[in-house]
C-alpha cells in the first residue's frame, strides 16, 4: 500500500480531549513556524461531541502550534501504521497563547509557582483504566492472573510508552473489574503534563492494536470503584536540588510544601470543577471508595484529596528526593494540563498568601460530626459538577488566576456537556461517559 507519513497535531482540551489536525511529516519544518489552522469553537465541544453555546460563534481563527519536544511517535511493529503526534500550544494570528489554550494555561501557574516559592514542578501521574471486556473471573485484584491475562498489553504498552519517551514505572491490576494501572516516572513541568496526554493515547492506541477497547471514565457503575488519575508533585530548586522535604517540618514538609498543600487545599472546593470534571465524577469522589470527599491532608490514608506519600529510602539525600506528596480527587475527564494547573495555580496562591502547613487526617472524616470538621477547617468536597462550577464561578480569586474569557468559556462548556445528559439516570450518564472516554 502506498503511503505518505503522518503527523498529527494535538491538544488536549477542556473536554480532556486530544485533539486536532494531522500534516505530512515532509511539512514539518513549515509546520514548527506557522502550525495547523484552528478554529475557536472547537474549544466548545464537549466530550459528547455536541457543541456547547459558544462565544465565538462561527468567527476567529488559531494556530495550533507543534512542540517537537512533546512528539510521540511509535512503531508497534505489527504491520499498521506508525503512530507519531505532537502536542503543541494554541495562539492567536501574532503567536500570542490563545485564552484556552490549556498548555499556554499550564505554563503561566509554573512560571507563577517559580516566581512565588522559587521551584520549579516535578510531577507524575498515575492512572486507572478499565478494558471494557467480558466479565473476568473473580478473584483478579492485584492477582498474578489478572496481570497475566493481560501481560501482552502491558509488554507492548510499557514498550510503546519507552519509545514515546516515556519512563514506564509500575502495571499493576488495580481492584476495579478488568481495572488496571500504569504508572509513570516524574516529569518536570509541562513535560509531566505532555506524558499524562501521551500515555493515555498510547494506552488505547495499544489497546486497539490488541483489538481491544479501554475507558477512563471516572467510574463505570455507580455502585463500583472509580478510575483515578492520581498526580504525585514535588519540587527543585533554582539549583535544581530537591526542595520539597523538611526533616524539622511539619510532617517533613519544607516551608513551600507546606504553604502550596494549604493553598491546594483552601481553594479544591472552587477548582475541584477543573480536576473531576465531569458529571459522574462525584459519583467516585465520596467516602470509601479510596477516593477524596474533603480538603484534608492524609497521613498514611488513601481517603485523602492530598497525601503524603511513604519514602523508602534510609540516606538524608535520597528521601529528599523521593518525599512527595500526591493529589487524588482528579479523573481522566480532565486535561492533565488544566488539573495540573488548578493545582499549582492554587498552591502558589498558597505560597504568596504565606499559609502555615495544614495538620494531616488520619481518621475516617466521613464519622466525624459537622463541628469537628468545621473546626479543623475541613469541608465536604461538592457533591455534583453543577455545584462544583458554581463554586468556581463564585470565587473570584480562583477565577483571576486564568486568562480572559476561560473562566465563562470553561463552565458554558461544562453546562452544555450536563445539558447533553438531562433526562439520563446515573446508568445512563455512566454508559455515556464511559463511551466518551
Ligand atoms: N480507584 C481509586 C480512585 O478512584 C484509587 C485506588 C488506589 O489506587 O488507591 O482513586
Ligand atoms: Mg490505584
Amino acid at each position: 500500500m502506498i503511503n505518505n507519513p503522518l503527523i498529527f497535531a494535538a491538544t488536549s482540551d477542556i473536554a480532556g480531549k486530544t485533539r486536532g489536525k494531522a500534516f505530512p511529516v515532509t511539512e514539518l519544518e513549515k509546520r514548527l513556524r506557522r502550525g495547523v489552522g484552528w478554529t475557536p469553537t472547537n474549544v466548545m465541544i464537549t466530550c459528547f461531541d455536541a457543541i456547547a453555546e459558544s462565544p465565538y460563534g462561527a468567527l476567529g481563527d488559531l494556530l495550533l502550534i507543534p512542540d517537537p519536544d512533546a512528539i510521540a511517535e511509535v512503531d508497534f511493529r505489527d504491520d499498521g501504521p506508525v503512530e507519531r503526534f505532537m502536542l503543541g500550544d494554541i495562539t492567536d494570528l501574532d503567536g500570542k497563547p490563545w485564552e484556552c489554550c490549556t498548555r499556554s494555561i499550564l505554563k503561566a501557574a509554573l512560571d507563577r509557582l517559580e516566581k512565588a516559592g522559587g521551584v520549579s514542578l516535578v510531577a507524575a501521574f498515575e492512572h486507572e483504566f478499565q478494558f471494557k471486556d467480558a466479565a473476568r473471573p473473580l478473584g483478579e485484584a492485584y492477582a498474578l492472573t489478572g496481570f497475566t491475562a493481560r501481560r501482552r498489553f502491558a509488554e507492548a504498552l510499557t514498550a510503546a510508552l519507552e519509545e514515546g519517551g516515556l519512563k514506564p514505572d509500575t502495571f499493576m491490576k488495580e481492584y476495579g473489574v478488568s481495572q488496571y494501572e500504569i504508572t509513570n516516572g516524574p516529569g518536570r513541568g509541562v513535560r509531566a503534563a505532555d506524558d499524562a496526554v501521551i500515555l493515555r493515547e498510547l494506552v488505547r492506541m495499544t489497546a486497539m492494536r490488541l483489538g481491544e477497547e479501554v475507558t477512563f471514565t471516572p467510574i463505570r457503575d455507580p455502585a463500583g470503584v472509580g478510575n483515578g488519575v492520581h498526580i504525585h508533585m514535588s519540587f527543585l530548586d533554582a539549583d535544581g536540588n530537591p526542595a520539597t522535604h523538611d526533616p524539622d517540618g511539619p510532617s517533613g514538609m519544607s516551608g513551600v510544601t507546606g504553604s502550596f498543600v494549604a493553598g491546594v487545599l483552601k481553594y479544591l472546593d472552587s477548582i475541584i470543577a477543573l480536576t473531576a470534571p465531569s458529571d459522574i465524577s462525584y459519583l467516585r469522589l465520596t467516602p470509601h471508595r479510596w477516593s477524596a470527599a474533603y480538603n484534608n491532608l492524609g497521613f498514611r490514608d488513601r481517603e485523602a484529596a492530598l497525601r503524603i506519600c511513604p519514602v523508602t529510602a534510609a540516606d538524608p539525600q535520597s528521601i529528599a528526593r523521593q518525599y512527595n506528596f500526591e493529589f487524588r480527587a482528579g479523573d481522566a475527564a480532565a486535561s492533565p494540563y488544566l488539573a495540573l494547573a488548578a493545582l499549582v495555580h492554587a498552591g502558589a496562591q498558597g505560597i504568596e498568601e504565606g499559609l502555615t502547613a495544614p495538620a494531616t487526617t488520619e481518621e475516617d472524616l466521613s464519622s466525624l460530626p459537622a463541628g469537628e470538621l468545621e473546626k479543623r477547617g475541613l469541608v465536604r468536597l461538592p457533591q455534583s459538577l453543577d455545584e462544583a462550577l458554581r463554586r468556581f464561578e463564585a470565587n473570584e480569586t480562583v477565577k483571576g488566576w486564568f486568562p480572559g474569557d476561560f473562566p465563562a468559556v470553561y463552565a458554558a462548556h461544562k453546562r452544555g456537556e450536563l445539558a447533553f445528559l438531562d433526562g439520563m439516570n446515573q446508568e445512563e450518564r455512566c454508559a455515556a461517559y464511559e463511551s466518551a472516554y
